[in-house]
């Protein structure tokens, strides 16, 4: 198994990483300790020192606040509220619906019956997310992990 350095994964998360790299890195068996690096090197990038526990996507995590919450937080440090229910629903949506097809060709989306939502930070307005589903689609919720009550 391939340890690799944390320079590499700080070069991979900030997309510096050199196409070469990035294959190796995507082609090879993760390393055991991935996790804990990923969210060390997030951890010195963030604006924030509430402990990261987990990295959700690109720019969001859920960390534990002093009072002891587990809340989802964008790398600017807004807050979305708690964990387990669904960001998005406290983010800043648009909606583009009808316009011209979303991701032209044979497997485009009808934008007649299609709608393209994009997700924002009300703070720092980082596009956070991107989803094309039916008009009046319920939001998606992209990844619940199963923390314990105990988990630090
Ligand atoms: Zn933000």
């Amino acid at each position: 198994m391939t340890e690799y350095p944390a320079e590499l994964i700080h070069d991979l998360l900030d997309g510096s990483i050199s196409s070469d790299d990035l294959q190796a890195i995507q082609r090879a068996p993760k390393d055991a300790g991935r996790q804990e690096m990923v969210i060390g090197l997030e951890q010195q990038r963030v604006a924030f020192d509430d402990p990261i526990l987990v990295c959700l996507q690109e720019a969001l995590f859920i960390v534990r606040r002093d009072d002891g919450e587990r809340v989802v937080r964008c790398r600017c440090g807004h807050d979305f509220g708690d964990h387990r229910r669904n960001w998005k629903h406290a983010a800043a949506v648009i909606e583009r619906e009808g316009e011209t097809p979303f991701f032209p060709g044979p497997r485009a989306a009808d934008p007649d019956w299609m709608v393209l939502r994009e997700f924002y930070c009300p703070s720092c307005a980082t596009r956070l997310d991107v989803e094309v589903v039916p008009i009046g689609y319920p939001f998606i919720m992209n990844f619940e992990p199963a923390l314990s009550e105990t988990a630090e």
